[in-house]
């Protein structure tokens, strides 16, 4: 591509790593769609959002769906492609946590982080990987967690997701490669956001080598990265933790 903008889905991007990451893209060049879960809080998110990027001379397009709804995904990306005709860059960002110890865990908690943090995955990057296929281009960046490396306790439901997450990441970089696709993953430690505000922060600050949390702005650099055009990493897991886990 020359003078044709990259186009960049960021899936949850009304807050948190999704925002600063479509913002941080848009920044770079790439029209971000703003993809957000369809509530009129999040919509009012999303849509700052793309107030913050036009502003600063961006463009970006806010796009309401439900990404555990495979039906729904299908016609995001049929948007998307209608009215932008490719998609370069991929984030699977969205994600939740339903946390407690796995004797209490109930079935509702389980289901909907396995929804929600892997179903989507799948639902988002078939359609799309179709599409960069057909480009013979295209990065992909997953949000795993280093909790799907090394577990966590308390959070059976979200580590499995995060580890199935970089399973998956390593086995499409290896179907895709051949098409000049590339796909990745990104594992966050601690990083300041809506998710983390209820935890004390300041104890799990003691605890990690650089002395305090992530900014999103840690991971938006690291997803900028790994959206490069002709990257020649992939199937990748990369910490961003602050040195938590050596
Ligand atoms: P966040 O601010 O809560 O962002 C998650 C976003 O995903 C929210 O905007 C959320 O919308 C959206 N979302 C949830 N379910 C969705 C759905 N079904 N469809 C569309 N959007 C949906 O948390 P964050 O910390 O930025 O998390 C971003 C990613 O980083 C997640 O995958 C998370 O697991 C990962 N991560 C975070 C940390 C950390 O310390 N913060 C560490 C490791 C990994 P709502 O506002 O409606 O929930």
């Amino acid at each position: 591509m020359s003078e044709e903008k990259r186009i960049a889905l960021i899936t949850g991007a009304s807050s948190g790593i999704g925002r600063v990451t479509a913002i941080e893209l848009a920044k770079e060049g790439c029209t971000a769609i703003i993809n957000y879960y369809p509530v009129p809080a999040c919509e009012a998110d999303a849509i700052n959002v793309v107030k913050e990027i036009e502003a600063l001379g961006g463009t970006a397009k806010a796009i309401a769906c439900d990404v555990t709804k495979s039906e729904e995904v299908e016609k995001m990306v049929s948007q998307i492609m209608e009215e932008f005709g490719r998609i370069d860059v991929l984030v699977n960002n969205a994600g939740i946590t339903r946390d407690g110890l796995l004797v209490r865990m109930s079935d509702d908690d389980w289901e909907r982080v396995i929804n929600t943090n892997l179903n989507s995955v799948f639902y988002v990057t078939r359609p799309v990987a179709k599409i960069m296929m057909k480009q013979r281009s295209g990065n992909i960046v997953n949000m795993a967690s280093i909790t799907g490396v090394y577990g966590n306790a308390g959070q059976a439901n979200y580590a499995s997701t995060k580890a199935a997450v970089i399973g998956f990441t390593k086995t499409i970089a290896k179907e895709l490669a051949s098409r000049g696709i590339v796909a990745n993953a990104v594992a966050p430690g601690f990083i300041a956001t809506p998710m983390t505000e209820k935890l004390d922060t300041e104890k799990i600050a003691e605890r990690i080598p650089l002395k305090r949390l992530g900014t999103p702005e840690d991971i938006a650099d690291l997803v900028k990265f790994l959206s490069k055009p002709n990257l020649y990493i992939t199937g990748q897991v990369i910490g961003v933790d602050g040195g938590l886990v050596i």
